[in-house]
């Protein structure tokens, strides 16, 4: 730190992006990735609006926010892009949370909104999910906060129906809950279309996994009128220019190409039940994974000692140093090739720690 860093950062710690090593060529199954490339329709978008890039993007995304009020089936007066789904979980710290209204999420949970949280100068409080890694929406109640919930869950995977997520949202009609639905295409049911219906729910979405467009960086919300005109508030005091003219023009050709990311996720979902099939043969225990990453523990081997051996063998996968699930490793799930790498390289080192 330098001496020039403003005292309200002094104690910030930074977010930990799963790690993207230079030194070899490793099977990468640690920051969910898609293993596909974009759809074909993307990359050509891309490729054309390339060559209008001495123009600013549009800043209201008329076409993208059009395009994906079609495929949420919600209008387009509910959505507002970003600059991946980073950036509006950002801006829903910055426009719904404050000293008085502070912030509650599981404790266990994506890393990035207690550090949303410290960097907004926002007071939070985790919520413990039940001994089975269950978020129980009764959890929820009458915590006069702003509710932020990933469905599916990460690192765990584990999904909320949408009757789940209303009961959440009705028990506080005062407070705004937001959904991070960065796993939803993989196996779960959308909350958006709820936001027709009740005012406090966001609902936040991601280009990033299954329409393999991590690099491109676009993200949404979708809420009510009223939410989704603070969210622009806060995006047009930020960088109303939020999303580049390549990324928006390769989103709106991916949500033409639905059949695309529609097949691919399914290709994922059947990787991951053989994925986590072949893990319990191997003794793991696994959760009900509904995202593209499966989350497993084996009950005699330790997860630290499993996550250097499978690095030793080129295979990175992510693990946490936090209470409850030092133990496991979140895997995330690619082809079917990769995954028979990923079950003989853990086959063998089983056969050599046990
Ligand atoms: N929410 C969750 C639960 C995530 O795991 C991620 C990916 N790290 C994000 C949001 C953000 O993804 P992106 O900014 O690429 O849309």
């Amino acid at each position: 730190m330098s001496r020039y860093l403003s005292e309200k950062y002094g104690d910030l710690v930074p977010y930990t992006p799963g790690e993207q090593p230079k030194d070899r060529r490793y099977l990468k199954l640690n920051t969910n990735e898609s293993p596909f490339p974009p759809s074909p329709k993307a990359i050509a978008a891309a490729a054309e609006a390339a060559g209008t890039l001495q123009l600013y993007s549009d800043p209201e995304c008329a076409r993208l926010r059009e395009a994906l009020a079609e495929v949420c089936g919600v209008g387009a007066e509910n959505v507002v892009c970003s600059n991946g789904s980073d950036e509006i979980l950002d801006f829903a710290f910055m426009a719904f949370c404050d000293a008085k209204r502070p912030a509650v999420f599981p404790d266990i949970t994506y890393g990035f909104y207690a550090v949303f949280a410290e960097r907004n100068g926002v007071p939070y409080r985790k919520i413990p999910l039940t001994e089975d890694f269950r978020v129980d929406p009764a959890d929820y109640a009458g915590n006069d906060a702003t509710i932020f919930i990933a469905n599916p869950n990460a690192p765990t995977g584990l999904y909320l129906t949408p009757d789940d997520v209303e009961r959440i949202v009705r028990q506080n009609p005062d407070c705004v809950v937001v959904i991070d639905e960065a796993y939803i295409d993989f196996g779960g049911e959308s909350a958006a279309p709820l936001v027709k219906r009740y005012d406090n729910l966001l609902v936040t979405g991601t280009f990033s996994k299954s329409r393999s467009m991590a690099g491109a960086r676009l993200g949404f919300g979708i809420a009510a009128p009223g939410l989704i005109r603070d969210l622009d508030t806060i995006r047009y005091s930020s960088n109303p220019y939020n999303v580049n003219a390549m990324t928006m023009a390769a989103g709106v050709a991916a949500l033409a190409d639905e059949a695309y990311t529609r097949g691919n996720c399914r290709v994922i979902a059947e990787n991951r039940a053989w994925t986590q099939a072949e893990l319990r043969r191997l003794g793991f225990t696994v959760t009900d994974s509904r995202a593209n990453f499966v989350f497993a523990a084996h009950p005699r081997a330790a997860g630290r000692v499993l996550f250097a051996k499978l690095r030793e063998r080129g295979i990175l996968v992510r693990r946490w140093d936090a209470p409850r699930i030092d133990d496991h490793l979140r895997i995330t799930v690619g082809t079917r090739e990769q995954m028979a790498t990923l079950i003989g390289a853990m086959q063998e080192i089983l056969e050599e720690l046990l």
